[in-house]
């Protein structure tokens, strides 16, 4: 098999026999499934600099255009649908002991598609909270302006991490354990260049990691991954999912491992 071969052996061992696998996404899973991130097709919107529609200042100086944008996003992503990628990831997590997805994508399409073990380093679209206090805002939102929080008064916002913001720092430890523990860590449709999820891979591969990179073009993770699978996310991951679930049924080793867990 032409996949098998450009894993090579030791990777399709490692594959066979790990128990803690884990996945760093990004923007180009999301993509596959007509999420763009800033660049909407209509031009709408494109007229903004990111900054402008995704930082405190952007939301400080306009917050009925920031709302908007955002509102914008959550109906597109209401039409969207996971794609295959989405789809090979769920299943991975059940194929193996451990699967952890850490993903920069705030769409929720993962777990639409059957992740239940995700990490959000950016937040997620579908949450609000005040901007002032930070109570979680669950109640009814209109398309044109933020609501006011009903305990301070301040603007609620969307809980995804804007330009400026730190990580929240539960989730970036947790994803930095991830990393060191992984003995299998994929890294798909990122540019690896954004800080600091871009050092998980390497955080991974110092620890042990065998890397696997699924992405179309080389990025900075290419200098480390013991495997790297030149092409969209959509075709790479049901083929490789589809042979981790071989090698883990058919050579035996995945089935002692399991055993032994
Ligand atoms: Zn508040």
């Amino acid at each position: 098999m032409e996949l098998r071969k450009l894993l090579g052996d030791r990777v399709v061992e490692r594959l066979a026999s790990s128990q803690r696998f884990a996945a760093l996404t990004g923007a180009g899973v999301s993509a596959e499934s007509g999420v763009a991130t800033f660049r909407d097709p209509n031009g709408l919107w494109a007229q903004f600099r990111p900054e402008e529609l995704a930082s405190m200042e952007g939301f400080l100086s306009n917050p009925e255009r920031v709302w908007q944008w955002y509102q914008y996003r959550r109906h597109v992503i209401e039409r969207v649908r996971p794609n295959p990628a989405h789809r090979a990831l769920a299943e991975l997590e059940t194929l193996v002991p451990e699967m952890t997805l850490i993903t920069q994508n705030v769409d929720r399409l993962h777990q639409r598609a059957g992740s239940t073990r995700v990490l959000e380093l950016h937040g997620n679209l579908e949450e609000n909270h005040c901007a002032d206090c930070g109570l979680p805002y669950c109640d009814r939102i209109s398309d044109e302006s933020p609501p006011r929080c009903p305990a301070c008064g301040g603007l609620v916002r969307p809980s995804v991490v804007w330009f400026g913001e730190m990580l929240p720092a539960d989730v970036l430890q947790e994803a930095e354990r991830t990393a060191r523990r992984a003995e299998v860590f994929l890294v798909v449709g990122t540019s690896a260049e954004v800080y600091p999820a871009a050092a998980l891979p390497f955080l991974a591969w110092q620890h042990g990691a065998t890397i696997i990179e699924v992405n179309p073009t080389p990025t900075p993770v290419s200098a480390i991954a013991h495997a790297s699978i030149r092409e969209k996310a959509g075709s790479a991951l049901p083929a490789l999912v589809e042979l981790i679930a071989a090698v883990r049924t058919t050579d035996g080793m995945g089935q002692t491992t399991l055993r032994r867990r």
